[in-house]
Parts: structure tokens; sequence; C-alpha cells
């Protein structure tokens, strides 16, 4: 334990004499509480801060193997939830890690195998797409499958984001296996189960109940016991321990640039260095209800490239303005919660997710508080200035589909192609209505249409970024529309950039 003007003069805040006054303005917290002058703090596990940032390097990597118990939420958006994952890890660890979250997702009633981190980029990775993880999950049924339901399986399901498929044959379990299997988790409530394997190399939400449940076979209990290399084996429910060393290695693999240009993609859909195609910098700005985030994340899971929806941004630091009663007006305390919230990547490599204040929120960014706070918060320069970066960074590594307001404009100007979702007021409060899942009557659209055509005002009569095509966009026209015509035409964009890029050499 060291005294609080050491620690932060050792972490090159300032002198000893000038971090002392900065604790007596009462600018320095130590784990979010106000630091008091002389106070002993260990530098290695406290965190602390100055003006809501934090101070000093880096915390240590952690790597986290959890057996998830069913009833607790891994999104740890759930405000209601009586448990989430991160609460299951001890005090002291997560505090150590000063930012846990679970590398994906398994739903609340799920079990099993589930990884946390501190490491985005491990996280990442991990997530891939192209590094295609196996996940194997032992699925307890309440009746043995019959020959159709399991000729179906085998062939796959149509589900929405297109066909489900299992990466191997699905199959019984052995009695040894459901002996150790059931050894190990809690017992359930109901009959015992039939078990059966099965094994995922696609991962969509709930993909594997919505499969069974297609071909009448609801699942009853659903189990991750493989992850990759990893294997859940004897951790008991509500059980975790950290990853070797070996294990943390492996689970990453290669990095996924290495894997994509090594990629003979059978679909021929990604670009890649191996094909001579030629991954772009993409912008596709529009207003509120275009369409932007479910088209632009669609098209970049064809393309192969990442995906980042920047309204989720605004949205997130809405949702803790509000949390926190930051009042929307006040831009410097918005830019003081900014620093507490941070963008992360889906199992689809779409930056679509939502830490605030240490909570994943990403279920929580579209409601109506939101809707009709958010333009009055990123109406302000300083916040889109402290939002800036992040946003450019991303766009750094290439690859990319950035959506936004101001993508083309301000944030990505030297953007290689730019484009322009354009639709009706009309046609989008309808789309608005959809999401929801309101009712279409006539009030309810005039209320969504009200909402929209106040946003668009604010969102293009403020003084900085305001929405606009930005010069030499295309201008993609989409009402009347399906989604997939305009990821149609959004894809098609693209390639046709690649192309062009391609011919004149600049690779
Ligand atoms: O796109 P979405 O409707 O989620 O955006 C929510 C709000 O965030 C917008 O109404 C706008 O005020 C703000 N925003 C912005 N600049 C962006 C993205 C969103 O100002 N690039």
């Amino acid at each position: 334990m060291v005294r609080i003007q050491k620690a932060l003069a050792d972490a090159g805040v300032a002198s000893r004499r000038a971090a002392e006054q900065l604790v007596a303005a009462g600018r320095v917290t130590v784990n979010g509480r106000p630091a008091e002058v002389g106070q002993q703090v260990d530098p290695d596990v406290d965190e602390l801060s100055l003006d809501g940032r934090p101070v000093g390097g880096p915390p240590a990597a952690v790597y986290l193997m959890l057996s998830k118990p069913a009833g607790v939420t891994s999104t740890v958006a759930d405000r209601h939830a009586a448990t989430t994952v991160v609460e299951l890890v001890p005090e002291e660890l997560r505090r150590r890690a000063r930012r846990l979250y679970p590398v994906g997702r398994l739903d609340r009633d799920s079990e099993g195998l589930l990884l946390l981190t501190n490491d985005g980029e491990w996280a990442q990775r991990v997530l891939h797409p192209r590094h295609e993880v196996e996940r194997e999950y032992a699925v307890g049924l309440e009746e043995a499958l019959d020959a159709d339901q399991l000729e179906a399986l085998e062939l796959g399901i149509e589900l929405e984001e297109g066909l489900a498929r299992l990466a191997e044959p699905l199959r019984r379990m052995t009695r040894g296996e459901v002996r150790r299997l059931e050894g190990v988790l809690e017992p359930a409530s109901g009959p015992d189960p039939v078990w059966y394997r099965a094994v995922l190399r696609q991962g969509w939400k709930r993909q594997l109940r919505r499969m069974f449940g297609a071909v009448g076979a609801p699942v009853a209990r659903l189990v991750r016991v493989r992850l990759g290399p990893l294997e859940l084996g004897a951790l008991r429910p509500g059980g975790l321990r950290e990853l070797e060393e070996d294990e943390v290695a492996a689970l990453a693999g290669q990095s996924p640039s290495i894997l994509a240009a090594m990629d003979d993609d059978p679909a021929g859909e990604t670009p890649s260095e191996a094909t001579g195609g030629s991954a772009l910098v993409v912008t596709l700005d529009g207003p509120g209800g275009s369409g932007k985030s479910s088209v632009g994340a669609a098209a970049a899971e064809r393309l192969g490239y990442r995906f980042c929806d920047t309204g989720v941004l605004y949205r997130g630091l809405t949702w803790l303005a509000l949390e926190r009663g930051v009042d929307p007006a006040d831009a410097a305390a918005l830019v003081r919660v900014s620093s507490e919230i941070e963008l992360l990547p889906d199992a689809a490599q779409g930056y679509v997710r939502l830490l605030a204040g240490g909570r994943e929120v990403t279920d929580l960014l579209h409601t109506a508080a939101v809707d009709s706070r958010v333009s009055h918060v990123s109406r302000h320069a300083e916040v889109r200035a402290a939002l800036l970066p992040v946003q450019r960074a991303l766009a750094g590594a290439g690859r990319l589909i950035m959506a936004g307001r101001d993508i083309g404009t301000v944030v990505l100007p030297d953007a290689d192609l730019k484009l322009y979702l354009h639709v009706s007021l009309e046609e989008r409060a309808r789309r608005r209505a959809g999401e929801r899942g309101a009712s279409a009557d006539a009030a309810a659209l005039a209320r969504i249409e009200a909402e929209l055509r106040h946003r668009d005002g604010v969102d293009s009569t403020r003084a900085v970024a305001p929405l606009r095509v930005p010069p030499g966009a295309l201008v993609i026209e989409t009402d009347g529309n399906t989604l997939e015509q305009t990821v149609e035409a959004v894809v098609g964009a693209v390639r046709r950039a690649e192309a062009e890029r391609v011919a004149v050499g600049d690779s």
C-alpha cells in the first residue's frame, strides 16, 4: 500500500505535490469514490481515476473460464436479472481485471462453458467468424428424436439468417457421458432428459433452440461442453478458473488477417489478398430508420467486412447519462461519462454491442427514453470530439462498413466508398413501428413519425456534423425495397468499388 499522491506520481500523472492538489480538488477517485489526501491505496488492485478517466497503464490481461449455471444472464444487459455472470467472479479478480466481459453469449437458460476476459482483442479473435471456433453442446430433450426429425436436423434448418447446419452429425450421448455430465450439473427439476451431442460452427442467436424447435423437439436443457480445444470437464456450475497460457493461445489461434488471406472462400464471396480483391473502408450514412444498421450488418457479413454502428455510441452515452442523472445539456459532464462506454464486437464482427459503466446495455438502447434524448446528447461538439478517436481507430484496420450520420462527412472523409441510404419519412415510421413491435395503427404511426421528424430536425440542423449526403456519395433509394434488395445494392456497390481499385492498381 502506498499513499495516493505517490501512486499518482508513480503513474506519471503529476508530481507528488501537484497530485496532492488534484486529490484535494476532488478530481481523483479510488474505485469510484472520491479520494482523500494521504489515503492508502494498492496500485495493483485499486482503480484510480482522474476526472473520470482511469489512471495508469492497462490492467494485466485476465482470461477466465466459467461454468455458467442456468438462470444467470451472460449479457449483463438485464437490469432485473438476479445475477449476472460477472457477479460470479470474486471481487479481487474483478478489480484486477477492471472490466470483465463475456466472450460471446450464452442464453440465460443455457448452462456451461463461458469465457470472460478484459482483453478485447483476444475476445475478437476468439469470436471471429473466419476462425470458426467449434462449440459443442449437450442438448437435453424431453424424448428421443425419430428418424424424420434426425434427418431434418442433418439436412439443415432454414432460419432467418440462412441455412442453419450442425458441423457434425448429431449423436445420442453414451451412458458414460451422461453419467459424467449429470454428475457435474445441478440436478434437473423435471424428468431426466434424453441427451444428444451437437457441434456448431455457426453462432446465431439461440440457434440450437430454434433448430430443435423447428422439428418439434423443444430443448429442455442446453449445456455448452466445449469451445474449440477447451472442455468444460468437471467444473461445477458457478465455478471458474483462469486459463493456462497455452489455452489462451490455442483459443485465439492465428491472427484473423492471416486466416483471411489463407482462406479459400468456397462461395467466392469474400475478397482477400489471395483472390486479388481489395478491402475498403465504406461509410453508410442516412437518417434514423433508414435501415443502416440491419443493411450494414448484413452487407458486411456477406462481404467478410467488419461493421460498426456508431449510433450505438451515442445511444449508449445517452443511456448512461439517463442512468447517472446527467443533464443532456451539460456537455462537459457528458464528456466525462463518455470514458465509461466501450464498443464491443458481436459474434459476426459487428461493433454493435455496448458496455456502459461496465455493464452490457446493448439491449437497452432502443427505448423511447433514449430515442427522445439521443439527439440532444449528440449535438454537442465536445461530445462528438470525444467519440471520434474510437471511430477512427476502428477504420484504421480497413475492411469496414461504418454506419452513422456524419461518417462520410466528418469521421472518415477519406473513405474509399461513401454510401447514403435515402428513405421517406412514412416508410421509416412503418419500419420503426415494426421493430418496436408496435401495432401499426394510425395513432402509433403518427407518434413515431413525429418523433423521427423531431430527431431528423435536430440531427440535420445542428451546428456540428449535421446529417448530410456526403460529397461524392452514392445515394441508394430504399423506399419500396425489401431489406434484401438494399443489402444487394450495398454489396454490389462495394464489389464494384473493389474491382475499380484493383483495376487502377491501388490496393
Ligand atoms: O442511427 P441511430 O438512430 O441509432 O442514431 C441515434 C442518434 O445518434 C441519432 O439520432 C443522432 O443524434 C446520433 N448519431 C450521430 N452521429 C452518428 C450516429 C448517430 O449524431 N454518426
